[in-house]
Order: structure tokens, then sequence, then C-alpha cells
């Protein structure tokens, strides 16, 4: 049998339904590879081999009793740390969960197992999500697939890394600001940032809650909207949730990849398709925007003259939300906690335990919020920040108007050396430069590879209007159609 670690989610579903593979073989593949190539790519934190195999001979046996099978049962997937599975370390990427094995699934990893996948472990990811490298994990970086020297993205870099490592052919990220997004940029694989409200946020360790969405990573288009279908949806314990089904995203990737897209109009967003980007991303953008030209399309320039804001509002709303929300990790309900010696007053513990638990970004992150919310100031900024995302989705209003998506490139540059952007957090938060005005919006993006750049891989970003996530695959896979898959070079 070929190597199923070569295969896409389709491929390897389709083994298994026909008795061609077991999903035990499937996932002792996967498992057999993440042991060759993790200790270099460190896209894990932790792999949970008996859970895996369990749910894999779970699987088998439904087949084996004539049971129907889902069309992802079998189908590894790693899950970011960021949400819980009953039992299962969940770190967040911080010291000051370590330890902690939450009592409960959340919702997206309950829908993954309904679907009959198998969860291979968890990922690596920037501390609670804040980062655009992975370097901000307090368990060390992950390494990009295609250099081992440079990052993978983030925060959700052990996602997209695990899919272009080919330790699994399908991932879960969250995107805040572009955490699914970038990562699948800059390793080549494709990354989709839902509807806010489309897939359930019960169970995923809150960054910044009225931004936070979970969504699928994969390899192909198709497989990231077989996995969006399979965690999509109302969910009655997030209270965000859109009580709508999940719009025809796996339709309409097959529907694109017949590489038709006559009467699509595509809306170049014209302040992100020139400046602001390295040159080789501009020209890879370029080149696949005259392809899926060629493909049917018609492309408009589209103005969004509120965009080049976006980035300075959402570090005001996201900070403001993580410093609520971080609040709750005080040592004394969660994971670590320092200091408690019997001589201590409860607020020295707790003032100790997030001082250890915590890391530099997430300090930042909590000081900015707890500034930008504090009385005198909060009308100033994070008052003038929300009004800023009222003008942000009028301009998404006003450019749906004329272009049924909009596109630009998913980053202004390719996958960047370990480092590099560490010492002022700005560079690093520019990463998120093109990706952040979806999210303000709540709309959906999503990053299908382009083409190279100097070697490594460039992503485009198709957006789409809220709830209309299936036109976005309906253009990603048409633009697969033309470019393929991007291989990265053997581990
Ligand atoms: N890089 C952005 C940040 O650090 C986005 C993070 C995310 O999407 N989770 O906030």
């Amino acid at each position: 049998m070929a190597d199923v670690t070569r295969m896409t989610a389709t491929e390897i579903a389709s083994l298994i339904a026909s008795g061609e593979a077991s999903a035990v073989e499937v996932t002792r593949a996967h498992l057999d590879r993440i042991a060759e190539v993790d200790d270099r790519v460190h896209a894990f934190l932790h792999v949970d081999t008996d859970g895996a195999l369990e749910a894999a001979r779970a699987v088998d046996a439904k087949r084996a009793a004539g049971e129907r099978l889902g069309p992802l049962a079998g189908v590894p997937v790693a899950v970011k740390d960021v949400l819980t599975a009953k039992g299962v370390p969940t770190t967040v990427g911080s010291k000051i969960l370590e330890g902690w094995r939450p009592p409960y699934d959340s919702t997206i990893v309950q829908r993954l197992r309904a679907a009959g996948t198998v969860m291979l472990g968890k990922t690596n990811m920037d501390e609670f999500a804040m980062g655009s490298s992975t370097e901000y994990s307090a368990y060390g970086p992950t390494g990009n697939p295609w250099d081992l020297g440079r990052i993978p993205g983030g925060s959700g870099g052990g996602s997209s890394a695990a899919l272009a490592a080919y330790e699994a052919p399908l991932a879960i990220g969250s995107d805040t600001g572009g955490s699914i997004r970038q990562p699948g940029a800059v390793t080549g694989t494709v990354g989709a940032k839902p509807t806010y409200g489309g897939t359930s946020r019960y169970g995923l360790v809150a960054f910044s809650s009225s931004l936070d969405t979970p969504g699928p990573c994969a390899r192909t288009v198709l497989d990231a909207a077989l996995l969006h279908e399979a965690i999509g949806g109302h969910d009655p314990r997030d209270s965000t949730s859109i009580p709508a089904p999940v719009p025809e995203v796996v339709a309409a990737a097959r529907v694109g990849a017949s590489g038709d897209l006559t009467g699509v109009k595509l809306g170049l967003v014209s302040e992100f398709s020139g400046e602001g980007a390295e040159p080789g991303v501009t020209a890879a953008f370029r080149d696949a925007v005259d392809a899926l030209t060629k493909l049917g399309a018609e492309v408009v320039e589209v103005s969004c003259p509120h965009f080049q804001y976006a980035l300075p509002a959402y570090y005001l709303i996201a900070p403001s939300e993580c410093s609520s929300n971080l609040a709750r990790f005080d040592g004394v309900r969660f994971g670590l906690r320092v200091g408690d010696d019997g001589n201590r007053s409860l607020e020295e513990v707790m003032s100790l335990t997030r001082d250890a638990g915590f890391g530099p970004e997430v300090k930042r992150r909590i000081m900015l919020g707890t500034y930008a919310l504090s009385s005198g100031y909060y009308d100033a900024y994070y008052g003038q920040a929300q009004k800023v995302r009222t003008l942000i989705t009028r301009d998404f209003a006003a450019a749906f108007e004329q272009a049924d998506v909009l596109i630009s490139p998913t980053t202004p540059f390719v996958a960047f050396p370990f480092g590099s952007r560490t010492a002022d957090p700005y560079q690093m938060y520019l990463a998120d430069l093109f990706t952040i005005p979806t999210n303000l919006y709540g709309g959906p993006g999503i990053s299908v590879p382009c083409g190279l750049s100097e070697g490594l891989p460039v992503g485009l970003q198709i957006m789409a209007p809220t709830m209309a996530d299936d036109r976005m695959y309906r253009v990603g896979a048409a633009l697969e159609s033309v470019i393929g898959t991007l291989t990265p070079p053997e581990l």
C-alpha cells in the first residue's frame, strides 16, 4: 500500500471505507511518522497514542459491524492545544496550565469524535494564542517543515507544521487575528477561519471572546471543507453561536474544483495588494490573480479605507478582552500554584503564580488591555477601537456590494527565521496585517497556497460575507485546481 501519510483525508477515508486499510493501520502510520520527525519539527505538545488507537479500533469495529461511516471516519486529526479534550493535557502553550487535564470535551473535540476522526494529540502554539510564530510557546518553538530554521507561523504553528510534515492530514486551529490563515500561508497548507459564531467556542480557552474562532486546517481545500462541515454548526452551549446550518462548504469546494469561475467577481483590496508586502509575495499573488481570471473570474478593485486602522484597533480590543479573560488564572482554580507555603496571603500567591506562569507577551497584552479599559482611558482607547470596528464592517459591506469575495495576500512576508521578529513586538504584529480586518468584521477567510517566493510558500487570502463561507471554498478550490498542492523538501 502507498504511504498513507502522503494522502489527503478524502483518500484516507475512502481507503478505510472500502476496507483497503484499517483505521488502526492508518493511525499507526501517522504515529510512526510523528516518532520519526517530531523531535525536529516539534509540532506536538502531547501525543495521545492510546486514545488515538482506541478511537481507531472503534472505527474498525463499526465498519466490521456493517455500520455506516461518516465521510471522515478513521482519519487522524491534530488539535491545537487551545481546545479541551477530556483527560488529555491542555496547556494553551502556557506554564500556567501545565499539568491541567480538563474534565470535559470542547464542542469541537466532541464533534471530531462523533465524526469518527482519530485525535492524534495536541499541537504547539504561542502562549494563549498570542503571537505569529510559535516562538512564544512556553514549551519551545515549532520548526517550519520547509526550513527548520524558520517559523511555521502562529499562533497555531503546530497544527500547520503537522500537516506540512505529513504527521497528520487534518488539524484544528483557532483564529483571533489570523492564527489559522497565517500559519497556513507560511507552511504551504490550507487554513480556514469560519464565520464568527459558525464554530463553537465551548471548551476553547478564551483569548478574545468577540474574535476567537476555531476552524479547519488541511492540505487541500476539499479536506478543509469536510472538516469544517464536521465541526461547524449551532451549539447551544456557546451564547454567540449562530443558530443556522453550516454553509454548504463541501459542495462549494467540489464546484470550485472544476476550475470554472465564470460569473464570480473577485474584489482586489487595493490597500493590501500593492505596498505592504514583500515583492516576492506580491508577485506570487499577482500571478495567482491572473490564473483566477483565466478561470473566468472577473476582478474588480475595491477600496477599504479603514483597513489601515484594523491592526491598531485589534491591539486594543484583543488585549482588553484578554485582560478580562485571563483574570481566571489565579493559582487557585487551574494548573500552576506558586508560593503557597502557608505563610503567604492569597494575593501574594496569586501574584507569584501569575508572574511565574505567564510569559512576557501575555503579560504585555494583560497590561495593554488593563490600561485600555481603565477609567479615564476607556473612551479614548477601547471605545475608539470599537468605533473603528464598525467602520471596518461598513467597508466590508460596501465592498461586498461590488464583489462576491475579497482577495489579498494572506501575509505580508514569507516564513521568517527564528528570532528575527521577537525583539520588537510591532514587527511580530505586522504578520497579521492582512488577516485582522476579517476578524473585526466577523466574516470568514481562507488561505490557500498560491505559489513560492524564494522557495518558500505564499498564501492567497479569500474573504467572504458572514455565513457565505461556501464562496471562499469555491474560489479556493478553483485556485488549487491550477496551483496544485505544494510539497516541502523531505525532512
Ligand atoms: N497574531 C495575532 C495575535 O498575536 C493573532 C493571534 C490569533 O489569531 N490567535 O494576537
